[in-house]
C-alpha cells in the first residue's frame, strides 16, 4: 500500500487507537497525530506510543494529513466534521468508524463540502467493552471484517487508500449500502447491547436486587458482559439508529410473546425445538469463524 506519512486519528480511544498501534506495527504510517477531548486519554496515548504527538483542530494539524480517522462517538461526529472542513488538506483522505451510517452518511453530505469526495465512511466490526487510548491494542482487527460504505462521488485512490490501510490492519473488508448496514447492524449488535443494557437494570431495580447479584453467575456474566460499554457511545449509536433498532425490537417482543406462551402452555417440546434451532445456528456461526 502507498505508506501513510501522516495519519490523524480524532478520538484516540479503543477503535482509533487501535488503528494507529495496528499501522505502528505494519510499519504502514510515518507520523501520528492524536486529537481528543480531555488532556488526560491524550497524555495516556501520547505515553502509550498510540500517538506521537497531540494535535488541535488547526490546518498544522490536519493541512498535510494523508489520512484522518473520525473515531468519536458518533453523536459527536457533526461537531468534529464541521470544526476539520475548513481546515483539511485539499489531497487528505477522510474515514470514519462509527458503528452507525446513515446519519454519518448525512452529516458529511452537509458538513464536510469540498472534502466529500475524499471522505470514505467505515466501521470496523471489532471491539471490545473497554474504552479509552488504555483500551487499544494492535491485533484488535485481525481477521476482523470492516464495512465501508462509499458514496457514488468518493474518489477511487481515496477508497483504495482507506481499504489498504485496513487490510493492513489485518482486516477483511466488504461494502455495504449505509441502510443496509444499520439494518444489519440494528439485528446483530445493537439489539443485543440494548437487551443486555435493559436486563442488568432491570435487576439493578428489583427490590432484592443485592440478593440477586449475589447470586448471579456465569450465565449472566455472559449475556451481560456488553452493558460494560460506554454509555455515551451506545446512547448515541441507540439514538442514530433508532429507526431500525425499533424494527428489531418489535420482531424480538414479537418472540417473546412466542416464547411466553410455550412457557404457558407448558409446551416443553416445542420449547425444546427452539432451544436447539438457537443453539444449532450459534454453533454453526461459531465454526464459521463468526
Ligand atoms: P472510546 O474508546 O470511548 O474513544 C472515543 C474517544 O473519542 C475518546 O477518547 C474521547 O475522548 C474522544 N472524543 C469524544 N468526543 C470528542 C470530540 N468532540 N473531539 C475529539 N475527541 C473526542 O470509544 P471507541 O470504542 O473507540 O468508539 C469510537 C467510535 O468507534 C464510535 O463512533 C463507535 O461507535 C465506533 N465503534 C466502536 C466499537 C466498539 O466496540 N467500541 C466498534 C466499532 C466502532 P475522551 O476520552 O477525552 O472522552
Amino acid at each position: 500500500m502507498a505508506r501513510i506519512d501522516k495519519l490523524v486519528v480524532v478520538g484516540v480511544g479503543l477503535i482509533g487507537g487501535s488503528f494507529a498501534l495496528a499501522l505502528k506495527e505494519a510499519w504502514a504510517v510515518g507520523r501520528v497525530v492524536g486529537v481528543g477531548r480531555s488532556a488526560g486519554n491524550l497524555r495516556r496515548a501520547l505515553d502509550l506510543k498510540i500517538i506521537d504527538a497531540p494535535g488541535a483542530f488547526d490546518a498544522a494539524t490536519f493541512g498535510d494529513a494523508d489520512l484522518v480517522l473520525l473515531s468519536v462517538p458518533v453523536g459527536q461526529m457533526r461537531q468534529v466534521m464541521r470544526s476539520i472542513a475548513p481546515v483539511l488538506g485539499d489531497k487528505t483522505v477522510v474515514t470514519d468508524a462509527g458503528s452507525t451510517k446513515v446519519d454519518v452518511v448525512d452529516l458529511a453530505r452537509r458538513e464536510l463540502r469540498d472534502s466529500l469526495p475524499r471522505f470514505v465512511p467505515g466501521h470496523p466490526i471489532a471491539g471490545t467493552e473497554k474504552s479509552g487510548a488504555e483500551a487499544a491494542f494492535a491485533g484488535l482487527y485481525r481477521g476482523r471484517r470492516v464495512v465501508l460504505t462509499p458514496l457514488e462521488g468518493s474518489r477511487p485512490g481515496a477508497l483504495s487508500l482507506v481499504r489498504a490501510a485496513w487490510i493492513a490492519c489485518g482486516a477483511e473488508v466488504f461494502e455495504l449500502q449505509p441502510e443496509e448496514h444499520d439494518a444489519v447492524l440494528a439485528a446483530v449488535s445493537h439489539l443485543p447491547h440494548l437487551l443486555a443494557y435493559a436486563l442488568v437494570d432491570h435487576v439493578a431495580r428489583h427490590k432484592d436486587a443485592k440478593q440477586l447479584f449475589a447470586y448471579a453467575a456465569g450465565g449472566f456474566r455472559d449475556f451481560t458482559r456488553i452493558a460494560s460499554s460506554h454509555p455515551e457511545m451506545w446512547r448515541d449509536i441507540c439514538l442514530a439508529n433508532r429507526k431500525a433498532l425499533i424494527a428489531e425490537l418489535d420482531r424480538y417482543e414479537g418472540e417473546l410473546e412466542h416464547v411466553r406462551s410455550m412457557l404457558e402452555l407448558g409446551d416443553g417440546k416445542a420449547l425444546e425445538a427452539l432451544f436447539s434451532g438457537a443453539r444449532d445456528a450459534r454453533n454453526r456461526w461459531l465454526k464459521n469463524g463468526e
